[in-house]
């Protein structure tokens, strides 16, 4: 399998000559040249599979340069009971991410995949521990090292780091805001003791933390030099291991090829859904797939009017569900490649037009771009939007109506699901995060604290490590250097 890049001026590459790098030299993204397709007949066979052979099955169409037996050991390594321990009452650990039936009456099905049961308590655990293990793999044959350079807000970089704590050949710089990310959120990345995992508290704002990575990362010669790498959310290796879920909570809701699902996915950077995307065009029988946004509603937008118009920092809020305050989804880009029918230079320009104009119109109003909007509905999209107000409500309902407990994220989910469930066709909202992380309107909601996981019960008295900087890039790089050794 061959990986092209969206913008069509990059070599094509295989699965691992991308799996350690962001985007294509031209800029692009990667990917596939063409979608590999699963037949009723595999999808039957896929039926009685453990999490992590369902996982081997997936992978395996599309790294096709890795040696199946090594690929099968990752997968196997990766999704165990163990690692998805957090699990919740009435919930089987070993399912990896299981479904929780919240309604099934007249006005159709209602279900909850678990996907925030890593160890971060985030669906981003599910594609970053793949990740973790993969580079290890992968830079061990090549007996080379990576240094991961990032900055989070939160749930990116505590990922990273608990999918990169003690592998080998790897470490990770990870720039955070100096006391702005919540008291557990905090605790989690602090806390690790491990030595190639370095914590730097930033004195400034998110932004000031993103800059000195794009400053640094512009210092070709010092990242060459540095063996300085990203996990951000355009990797293709995270994208695939995302697939593997809709494979998942497909076959655990269905009994036959026959049934059609549908999922709603709370988005922001357009990642996770991306993935549905994909497992649709392999041959999921996937009904619709439902874009949930927060106020920071770009990709509803999108999906209601097929006007696409990012925004400015300044016009980004700052709300409850954070994890999707984005204004610009890093991974929209592959979606608008299938629906232009993958013309290269079109897409080029589209995305030029982002950068000039700040957005581009599919809508196919005079004077427009562009007319397939139209299309849009054949790749099954439909989106929604939830505010505060609905987040509380939904927590509220959700608590009262069936006794779960529900993180905001997944409130917007839910919020939104209601609005596109239908008779006959299961609903699975994916849950993205377990509501410890956001205890504070989980207190708002409900009057009183969210449960916590076994093992969370006091990870804020734990012992912190961490380096406070002020927002200098040259001290930055001096630091890095300094524990590289390079
Ligand atoms: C990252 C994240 C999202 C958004 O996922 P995207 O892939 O960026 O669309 C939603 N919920 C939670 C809890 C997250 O951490």
């Amino acid at each position: 399998m061959q990986y092209v890049s969206t913008r069509g001026q990059a070599p094509a590459q295989s699965f691992s000559e991308i799996l350690l790098g962001g985007l294509a030299p031209d800029g692009g993204l990667y990917l596939p040249v063409e979608y590999p397709r699963v037949s009723g007949a595999e999808l039957d066979a896929w039926r009685g599979l453990s999490y992590a052979g369902l996982a081997f099955e997936v992978l395996k169409k599309f790294a096709t340069d890795i040696p199946e037996a090594d690929l099968r050991e990752l997968a196997r390594k990766t999704y165990t009971a163990e690692v998805y321990r957090n699990a919740r009452a009435g919930e089987d650990a070993a399912q990896i991410t299981p479904l929780r039936v919240l309604e099934d009456g007249d006005g159709g099905k209602l279900v909850l995949q678990a996907l925030s049961n890593g160890p971060t308590l985030a669906f981003k655990d599910m594609a970053m521990q793949l990740l973790g293990n993969l580079f290890e793999y992968a830079l061990a044959r090549q007996n080379a090292q990576l240094n991961i350079f990032g900055a989070t807000s939160g749930d990116t970089g505590s990922a990273a780091e608990y999918a990169m704590r003690g592998k080998k050949g790897i470490r990770v710089f990870m720039l955070s805001p100096y006391r702005k990310m919540s008291a557990f959120q905090t605790a989690q990345m602090f806390s690790l003791q491990d030595p190639n995992i370095f914590n730097i508290a930033v004195q400034g704002v998110f932004d000031d933390c993103q800059d000195m990575v794009k400053a640094v990362s512009n210092d070709l010669a010092f990242k060459a030099r540095h063996k300085i790498g990203t996990v951000n959310s355009i990797n293709w290796a995270r994208v695939v291991a995302q697939v593997v879920y809709y494979f998942r909570g497909y076959l655990a809701a269905t009994a036959s090829n026959d049934q059609k699902v549908s999922f709603t996915v709370p988005s922001g950077n357009f990642g996770n859904i991306c993935a549905g995307h994909i497992a649709r065009m392999m041959g999921l029988p996937i009904d619709q797939l439902v874009v949930a946004t927060n106020e920071n509603d770009v990709l509803d937008e999108f999906f209601r009017t097929g006007v696409y118009r990012v925004r400015k920092s300044a016009e980004t809020y700052h709300t409850t569900s954070p994890s999707m305050d984005i204004s610009k989804a890093s991974n929209f880009e592959r979606f608008v490649y299938d629906l232009i029918g993958r013309d290269a230079k079109r897409l080029s320009a589209l995305f030029r037009k982002v950068e000039t104009e700040g957005g581009f119109d599919l809508s196919g109003e005079p004077g427009s771009d562009g007319d397939e909007f139209r299309k849009v509905a054949e790749y099954g999209f439909v989106s929604g939007k939830s505010v505060h107000a609905d987040r509380i409500a939904t927590i509220r309902d959700v608590h009262q109506r069936y006794g779960v407990t529900i993180d905001t994220h997944t409130a917007d989910g839910v919020k939104v699901a209601r609005e596109h469930i239908k008779p006959g066709v299961p609903m699975l909202v994916l849950e993205t995060a377990l509501p410890a992380k956001f205890n504070e309107t989980i207190r708002e909601a409900l009057g009183r604290d969210a449960e916590r996981p076994a093992g969370f019960e006091n990870i804020e008295a734990l012992p912190q490590r961490f380096e406070v900087m002020n927002a200098d890039v040259e001290k930055m790089k001096a630091y890095i250097a300094s524990h590289t050794g390079l």
